[in-house]
């Protein structure tokens, strides 16, 4: 057999993660999606049929948009998965799953599960090697499928290490597990650059790159393949002499971040000294706190504590949330730690929220983040989180934040029930700190537009750009039909990122962007000119950030900002930010 039977392939997509990842091909979902088995009432039966046919439909209205965008060239592709979609509407399948539904009242994923083990039944006798592994296909075709009903992928993911995972996409838990199985590269077909795959990828350094569309109808398990995060590329079947070119950039970005590490005990301070800009991390869990320490936080901007509530079946308990907090505060020693009460919904889910079986169509805009811990679900989850941050408070700085808070209503809300916590607290004799900083995100424009008044209420604003993009631009943050317009400079963003930041320096509360944005150097230089100095990103780029930082003057910021403030449109903002970086020696990477 030739060593290199397919010929090389390149795939673009969404740089998210940069770093170079050599390895072979786990294709994700089919292992680890777990189907439920359960007779149900005879009642039920209309509507379990109902939901596969909405899964079927789905899967094949997603097929169709692949094959529309697969290029001319890839004719076989095209015919693979038009066969799929075929086998969607195939009696053998479709119509024996509903059958089953209706004859032995048995669950959608469980009927469709049977319909699917009669093919392959019968598959398993056919002598042909070729044809028998057609069976293949109607796994791939069954896992869309269940994919559509589950919603989501479920179960731990076990890759070889140096594997480089493909998905369709991610679930943040899933992503967030991948760093311990050491795998070299993660691709997906879904996501942009702020899903929260990709910034739990950047977190964990693991190369990557999203929005390919159809990268898991194009890749086979254990084809070689090269990830290139930084410059969203894809390499299928890469010749010898492309994997030669790839390691020599790997050494090459290394000792590159090597040397960018030695500024690690130098200030962030602008060339003219004029501006002491802190850098702060954002991370998930306290495994992370030494790489923060290592790439120089002077803090933590943010930390998303939902990881407790997403990454285990058991809702985490008062004393869970002490340990996590104060083993967070005690390794920063003295310096500051920002505490984010959960925010779960949208893509981020946890066992509790299945179980609560909210049914929206719009999650991003449904009963999310604060509006989940303010809301009556029946556990007393806020509250029980709320006590744990305050006891840990005892141990060092420690910084309460609210998530997507909407305006000052939402804002004394949420502080009404930590005040009833406190004089629970004090009533036990329960020791926190009674100066505790309560501060909250500015994720959406209308905090951004009464940050004014929200700033008389609050002791700091961390602006979420993730989701205020997502929010100003009304465009969903991991759709990548519409990645196009999640536009980091377009001049709404800069507007409202430049009004939240002179409220806050009118109220002498501080303000820090957290968002992704925070970590882009090209962009660094923008967010100092409208007023921003404290910044909180992933560990990884604090060192990057930081070279720009020290490479650029306030005034050359300034100056910058008034010219893109009369700029009309992303591009030209862009063109302004790549020039200024060029005066600066710097090679501009990313924005956008
Ligand atoms: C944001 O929205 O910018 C943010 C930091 O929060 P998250 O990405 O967790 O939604
Ligand atoms: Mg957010």
């Amino acid at each position: 057999m030739p060593e290199n039977p397919r010929p090389e392939t390149r795939k673009h997509g969404v740089a998210v993660s940069a770093g170079i990842a050599v390895g072979r091909a786990y294709l994700v979902g089919r292992d680890s999606l777990k189907a439920p088995r359960h007779h149900i009432d005879s009642d039920d039966v209309d509507t379990e049929v109902a939901r596969l046919k909405k899964a079927l439909a789905a899967a094949d209205k997603q097929l169709e948009k692949v094959k529309d965008k697969l290029a001319s060239e890839h004719e076989s592709d095209y015919h693979i998965i038009s066969a799929h979609q075929l086998m969607l509407h195939d009696e053998h399948l479709a119509d024996a799953a509903l059958g089953y539904i209706r004859t032995e009242n048995i669950c959608a994923e469980w009927a469709l599960r049977k319909a699917v083990d009669d093919i392959a039944g019968v598959f398993n006798t056919i002598e042909d090697d070729y044809l028998r592994e057609r069976m293949s296909d109607v796994e791939f075709v069954y896992e869309r499928v269940l994919r559509n009903l589950l919603g989501r992928d479920t179960g731990p993911l076990s890759p070889p290490p140096d594997a480089v995972v493909v998905a369709y996409d991610l679930s943040p838990a899933d992503t967030s597990t991948l760093h311990k199985a050491a795998v070299a590269g993660l691709i997906t077909d879904a996501g942009g650059r702020t899903s929260h795959t990709a910034i739990i990828a950047r977190a964990h350094e693991i190369p990557a790159v999203v929005g390919l569309e159809n990268i898991t109808e194009t890749v086979e398990t254990d084809d070689l393949l090269i990830v290139d995060g930084g410059a969203g590329v894809v390499i299928i079947n890469p010749t010898a002499a492309t994997v030669a070119r790839y390691r020599e950039e790997q050494w090459r970005q290394v000792a590159a971040g090597a040397q960018l590490l030695t500024l690690r005990d130098l200030p962030a301070e602008t060339k003219c000294g004029q501006a002491r800009v802190q850098l702060f991390a954002n991370i998930d869990s306290p495994e992370e706190l030494d790489d923060a320490i290592e790439y120089g936080a002077e803090g933590i901007g943010l930390v998303r504590t939902e990881y407790l509530y997403m990454t285990s079946d058991a809702l985490p308990d008062e004393e869970t949330h002490v340990h996590n907090a104060t083993s967070m505060v005690q390794r920063m020693a003295g310096r500051p730690a920002t505490l984010r009460t959960f925010d779960l919904g949208a893509d981020k889910l946890a066992r509790f929220l299945e179980d609560a079986k909210l049914e929206e169509a719009n999650p991003a805009l449904g009963l999310r983040s604060i509006r989940l811990c303010l809301a009556d679900l029946g556990m007393p989850l806020f509250r029980t989180q709320l006590r744990g941050l305050l006891r840990a408070s005892v141990h060092g700085p420690l910084r309460i934040m609210f998530p997507m808070i909407s305006g000052v209503a939402e804002l004394r809300a949420a502080k009404a029930v930590l005040e009833d916590v406190r004089a629970e607290l004090r009533r036990e004799g329960v020791p926190f700190d009674e100066h505790i900083k309560v501060g909250i995100m500015i994720e959406m424009p209308s905090a951004a537009l009464t940050a004014d008044v929200l700033a008389k209420e609050a002791d700091f604003f961390s602006i979420g750009t993730n989701d205020l993009i997502q929010y100003t631009m009304a465009v969903d943050r991991v759709n990548e039909l519409v990645s196009y317009l999640y536009e980091p400079l377009h001049p709404a963003l800069l507007r409202l990122i430049g009004g939240v930041a002179e409220a806050a320096r009118h109220a002498g509360i501080s303000v820090t962007v957290c968002g992704e944005m925070a970590g882009d150097p090209t962009v660094v230089p923008v967010l100092l000119g409208l007023g921003i100095q404290e910044l909180s990103m992933s560990a990884v780029a604090i060192p990057e950030v930081k070279s720009v930082v020290r490479a650029m003057t306030l005034a050359g910021a300034r100056g910058l900002v008034d010219d893109v403030l009369t700029l009309p449109t992303a591009d030209d903002v862009r063109a302004a930010v790549h020039a200024y970086m060029d005066t600066l020696g710097l090679a501009a990477k990313s924005s956008g």
